[in-house]
């Protein structure tokens, strides 16, 4: 069986539609003996509506106070980031375009900083996903592989969430040499390998691919509860189908993603 040791994509009750905390996702993930989990709650219009008067930042603090975070915790490696969405054809990610209003302390003298410069700030990595896609509509393939091209060139971008459940017709083999070539990794997501989200054609296809080209892959629950951290029997499964090698897992135990981590976005 594939070694997984590391869960890349979970949620916090700071995602609203999520409900454990970070510790009790900390603690399912030492139950099950995994050496490191990020949690990457949802940086999206999903948690606050966008704002129609300017960014109050007080709607954002969970990704404000990062440093209180321990790196080590229940034996666990911790990293913090953020899940965000892909929100335009050209690849760009939440918040790029919200200038900040206001901060915790009182209005903004002069406007400058970004919502997502200010969110992304403390971030260890980024994940960049696709939820809500009206922008995509009548989009050509080319142009949507240029989108997850663009995302994945973001320099806080570690990986690209869950491509098989995108819904987006986009060319694999481009977006997985690009990832190779930059050194970042396309996610295999096991909540994309079951029930109503149930993609399991489409991600093996995607991970046949990824291998193809030699891209590294991380491995994620996509947890929005605790007792789903850590669980990732169908990615084992399906990347033991598809021959994965181990070499070619970044999150095959914390040492590696630590290593990929630091090489790319360090
Ligand atoms: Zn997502
Ligand atoms: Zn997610």
């Amino acid at each position: 069986m594939v070694h997984i040791a590391c869960d890349t994509h979970t949620h916090t009750v700071f995602s609203r539609h999520a409900y454990s905390t970070v510790e009790e996702n900390v603690r399912a993930a030492a139950e099950l003996r995994f050496e490191l989990l990020g949690v990457t709650d949802h940086f999206s219009p999903m948690v606050c509506p966008e704002p129609q008067t300017g960014v109050d930042l007080r709607d954002y603090q969970h990704f404000l106070n990062f440093e209180t975070w321990p790196r080590m915790w229940h034996g666990v490696r911790l990293m913090h980031g953020c899940e965000a969405d892909i929100v335009d054809l050209d690849g760009h990610l939440y918040g790029w375009d919200m200038p900040v209003q206001r901060r915790l302390g009182g209005p903004v003298e002069e406007p400058g900083e970004t919502l997502q410069e200010a969110v992304f700030r403390d971030c260890d990595y980024v994940i960049a996903s696709v939820h809500g896609r009206p922008w995509a509509k009548g989009a050509s393939r080319e142009q949507l592989t240029r989108t997850y091209l663009r995302a994945l060139e973001h320099p806080k971008v570690l990986m690209l969430g869950h491509v098989g459940r995108s819904g987006l017709d986009f060319d694999i083999d481009e977006v997985a040499t690009a990832a190779r070539d930059l050194g970042k990794l396309i996610e295999v997501n096991e909540g994309s390998l079951y029930g109503r989200q149930d993609c399991g054609e489409r991600c093996r296809h995607i991970v046949e691919r990824c291998l193809a080209a030699g891209c590294m892959v991380s491995t994620a629950s996509d947890a929005h509860i605790s007792c789903d951290v850590a669980r990732l029997d169908r990615t084992r499964r399906l990347l033991e189908e598809v021959g994965y090698p181990a070499r070619l897992v970044a999150t095959r135990d914390a040492e590696t993603f630590l290593r990929v981590w630091e090489r790319t976005l360090g």
